[in-house]
């Protein structure tokens, strides 16, 4: 995930659509189910039990966009309110509430097309930092529940979790679930639906069949659920491959899993064999890492459990986010160019900014100034304007041999490497650099 160069723009690249006359089959995700997950891919009679055992999570927010303006203007709630669009009538729908969508509001659809469907839209634009600092907040609160190859984060408001570690029954992985959305609730006030099953593509195809706010579990005892739908309701088949799919005779997800091996294989190679194999509950793949794009930015967020507005704390949280986060990219040997810096006030309302800096660094030095120059700039905490959560990003990051180190000259003074050591052997709070005041 990484922030769009115009604050006000959405910059999850999967967003933007590239004409935004085009319909909103451009915002279907693909997915490119690698052949590795199914090692058991030729073996077509194969019986497929390794994940017997296994439970997986994938959490969507609900109308996301649309449920955070809600959330943060009163008078937007109980109303349709389509996110995206700016002044007038331009722009296209990102995102939709509820009370849109039953309208007939669609995500993708311009602006103008969805007045006419639903004459009393709201369109508001969206606010691409925010959403990520939300993101980024909840990811950061899975990620003290799970371990980090356990958590994938898939889009901008939807990751899958392996929750494997954390429950050996579906009792267990429920009692979890729930505890997520509570969680959730508690420290966004969003409101998250969840899909439970034994392997990634079931449940999130899980998570459709109970939303908003809901839960549902599939397991094979009601598998059947899942093989009633059409085939397109199915992870990864789109409009062409459901025409390929009804040319065969195969309308229902439970018609693929029981179609004719050499027919599929015959018509789709490899990817309707895997398809086949989705369709079977043989999805074994497991969380990826997105290492390209964990690396296009590194964020940390800290909601603090009391609200504060001293600004030593303050200070003291920036100074410490900051180390934690160029720690990170010098251990990957990165840079960055950009850092933002977000909180939240008690109002739950958001304030942020993000700066270009002169010179790429990972320096803390340099990224806690900045950080500490965006802050004087935002609107001061009071005893009755605490503030509850920070966020802090660096971005458009770079690898250091792609740039001239004499830009590093004047850091050299400082014993990063040595520091990171001794952090990594004996603990963050073995070291503290004197940053000064920002
Ligand atoms: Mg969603």
């Amino acid at each position: 995930m990484h922030t769009a160069k115009n604050s006000g723009k959405l910059s999850s690249s999967y967003f933007i659509p590239r004409d935004a006359s085009r319909e909103s089959h451009l915002f279907k995700r693909v997915r490119m189910m690698a052949s590795y997950s199914f090692p058991h891919h030729k073996d077509h009679n194969h019986k497929i039990d390794i994940n017997r055992n296994r439970f997986f999570i994938h959490l969507d927010l609900d109308a996301f966009f649309a449920q955070v303006e809600q959330r943060d203007n009163p008078k937007l709630r109980g109303k349709p309110v389509s996110v995206g669009g700016g002044k007038g009538n331009r722009g296209i729908v990102m995102t939709a509430s509820y009370e849109a969508r039953a309208m007939g509001v669609e995500i993708g659809m311009s602006v103008v097309d969805a007045r006419r469907l639903c004459p009393d839209l709201i369109s508001v634009p969206s606010y691409g930092t925010k959403y990520e600092a939300i993101t980024q907040n909840i990811i950061c609160h899975l990620l003290e529940l799970l371990p980090e190859d356990c958590v994938e984060q898939y889009s901008i408001d939807e990751c899958f979790l392996d929750i494997t570690p954390v429950a050996n029954d579906y009792f267990q992985a429920a009692k979890f679930a729930w505890h997520l959305k509570t969680m959730i609730r508690r420290i966004e006030n969003l409101q998250v639906s969840i899909g439970l099953s034994f392997n990634k593509s079931f449940a999130k195809m899980a998570t459709k069949l109970n939303k908003p706010d809901g839960l549902f579990i599939v397991r094979e005892e009601n598998l059947d659920v899942i093989h009633r739908l059409p085939v397109k309701k199915m992870w990864g088949i789109g409009h062409r491959m459901e025409i390929r799919l009804h040319s065969l005779g195969i309308r229902t997800i439970g018609e693929l899993a029981n179609s004719d091996f050499h027919a599929i294989h015959k018509e789709f190679g490899i990817n309707g064999v895997i398809l086949r194999k989705i369709a079977r509950g043989e999805d074994t793949s497991g969380i990826s890492q997105h290492v390209e794009r964990v690396e296009k930015s590194f964020s940390h967020n800290h909601t603090l459990s009391d609200a504060i507005y001293d600004d030593s704390r303050a200070m003291d949280e920036i100074k410490r986010m900051t180390e934690y986060v160029c720690r990170r990219m010098r251990s990957k040997d990165l840079i960055t160019d950009h850092v933002a810096l977000s909180i939240r006030f008690d109002d739950l309302g958001y304030r942020g900014n993000k700066v270009r800096l002169v010179h790429p660094t990972n320096s803390e030095k340099e990224v806690f100034h900045t950080a500490m120059a965006i802050y004087r700039k935002l609107p001061q905490p009071n005893s009755n304007y605490k503030i509850r959560t920070f966020g802090i990003s660096c971005f458009e990051l770079h690898k250091v041999s792609g740039y001239n180190l004499d830009f590093f000259n004047r850091d050299h003074l400082i014993p990063y490497k040595q520091m990171d050591f001794l952090k990594d052997k004996y603990g963050e709070n073995i070291i503290r650099l004197g940053l000064g005041n920002g």
